[in-house]
């Protein structure tokens, strides 16, 4: 079985991955996957000959200056995940024919699932939901960004609205980190009770 997990920026879903992970359930981060396609050698060369040499610095793709440029950029920002996208999603799409109709639960963290439209290959979608203020506050704290640059990011993911009305699963987090994982340990243990049809589709943790 396939959860997949999605929410804007700062909404805790690495923080909800982790903690699925303590209970045993394996977490396919795309972040992750995102920064390797990055290194291979098809990709630092496309990157080179679509966007520019300046962000392959040695043999080694600079992350931080695209990160810069894109979100100021909706031409590269488009390029990019152009170059970038098609492959996240051929790697889903293996990873889906090998869990979706397995008993066991794996987790997709997906933050763009709905933008790039992978919930098609989830059985059920989480939604991680959590109150603008406290969600630029959170980012500002673990980033170092600034309120601008943090809108700049919100403004090119979908409204938190729309993906509520796309969730099978909402978990709020908007408390503290022990509720967070009260909600997550409650959610996982209805799941694996096969009880997960009474979440959808406007399930609420
Ligand atoms: P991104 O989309 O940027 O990868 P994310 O959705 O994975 O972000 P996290 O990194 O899990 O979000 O959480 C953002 C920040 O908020 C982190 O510093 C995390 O430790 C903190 N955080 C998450 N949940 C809570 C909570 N319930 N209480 C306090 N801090 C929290």
């Amino acid at each position: 079985m396939i959860l997949g997990l999605t929410g804007g920026i700062g909404s805790g879903k690495s923080t909800v991955s982790k903690i699925l992970n303590s209970v045993g359930i394996k977490v396919f981060d795309a972040d992750l996957i995102a920064k390797d396609i990055l290194e291979l050698k098809e990709v630092k060369e496309e990157i080179k000959e679509k966007l520019g040499n300046k962000f392959i610095i040695g043999n080694k793709t600079n992350k931080k200056l695209l990160k810069k440029e894109i979100f100021s950029d909706d031409e590269k920002l488009k390029i990019l995940n152009g170059i970038i996208h098609p492959k996240v999603k051929r790697y889903y799409e293996s990873l889906s024919e090998k869990f979706l109709k397995k008993k066991e639960i794996v987790v997709f963290d997906i933050p763009l699932l709905f933008e790039v439209g992978l919930e098609s290959l989830c059985n059920k979608v989480i939604v991680v939901d959590i109150d603008s203020k406290i969600q630029i506050e959170r980012v500002k704290k673990r980033d170092s960004l600034s309120s601008e640059f943090i809108e700049k990011i919100l403004e090119k993911q979908m409204p938190r609205e729309e993906k509520l009305k796309k969730a099978d699963i909402i978990i709020e987090n908007n408390g503290s980190l022990e509720e967070l994982e009260n909600k997550v340990f409650a959610l996982i243990e209805r799941i694996r009770e096969e009880k997960y049809e009474d979440c959808s589709p406007s399930g609420k943790y």
